[in-house]
């Protein structure tokens, strides 16, 4: 199973000199498996560059959105499959509190876009059914579910396929002051044992108390949870866009001397593939203390 980073910046975009290392495409992980099924996590900018792949195939596209906020959805007018004729596309939207689990598909509508979503050649299916469920299955992978803490609600994902597990947990606050779809109890269930958990941590304390109930997650935070979790390799996503190279590799350091020996922690770069049937899977640099 090969896991790849094609966006981990969260909430909107970041070109520039000061986001080269850890790029500035919004969300978009792609998971691959030997046998060749794959499946998309989300459709931030980071889904552009994965479309210029997959159009070169032809078989059925599975995309899992955990929730419709603009960085998760931005990039879909722009991924090359949807131009494609009779091309297969499944969407299973997040468990959102509005009513509009086709947003994916509306934001090509009225005059936000010149191409309206009706006009895609692509067979295009959003599976709203599916969201609702705490267990299904796409080609290859068992997928269990789980209430994300984030206005306007949305889902986590456990993805699991080859003896692997994966956890897909944005956006995500794990100390919410308001509504808390999930608690943290109920969060070390969902990931325990995880070769790979995928979080959220927008945030460092200085962040708080302003941030607080906006849905992110500090590295602290999720850094206590992998480890009470025994999770195998924690990839935190969702950087701040104003987070710098320089900043976001001052806190990979300090979480990789905290949590020495006990798990590999890394900020998620934009392009790094993980191939978790390798033994070592600390695929990052990783800073010695
Ligand atoms: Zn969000």
């Amino acid at each position: 199973m090969k896991v790849e980073f094609y966006g981990v910046r969260g909430s909107t975009p970041t070109p520039g000199k000061n986001t080269l290392i850890f790029g500035g495409n919004t969300s978009c992980v792609y998971i691959c498996l030997e046998t060749g099924e794959d499946v998309v996590l989300d459709s931030g900018t980071g889904i552009i560059a994965l479309g210029d792949r997959l159009e070169k195939t032809s078989g059925p596209i599975n995309i899992l959105l955990t929730h419709n906020h603009w960085d998760h959805i931005q990039g879909f007018p722009y991924f090359k499959p949807i131009f494609q004729a009779e091309r297969d596309i499944v969407i299973v939207p997040g468990e959102v509190d509005c009513d509009d689990k086709d947003a994916i598909l509306t934001q090509m509508s009225g005059s936000t876009h010149p191409v309206k979503f009706q006009q895609l050649p692509a067979n295009i299916k959003v599976d709203a059914e599916k969201s609702q469920l705490s267990h299904f299955e796409i080609p290859g992978f068992k997928v269990s579910t789980q209430r994300l803490n984030h206005p306007d609600g949305g889902t986590a994902y456990c993805l699991m396929a080859e003896g692997k597990k994966v956890a897909y947990v944005t956006d995500n606050e794990l100390n919410a002051p308001n509504v808390k779809h999930t608690s943290w109890q109920q969060w070390l269930e969902f990931i325990a044992d995880a070769d790979m958990l995928i979080h959220d941590a927008q945030y460092i304390e200085a962040d708080l108390p302003l941030k607080l109930g906006w849905g992110h997650s500090t590295f602290s935070e999720v850094a206590r949870l992998a480890c009470e979790a025994k999770v195998k390799n924690l990839y935190i996503i969702s950087h701040d866009p104003a987070r710098t190279d320089e900043e976001l590799l001052f806190e990979e350091q300090k979480l990789q001397v905290e949590y020495n020996n006990k798990l590999n922690i890394f900020c998620a770069r934009e392009g790094t593939v993980v191939d978790l049937a390798k033994k070592n899977t600390a695929q990052q640099v990783k800073v010695t203390p």
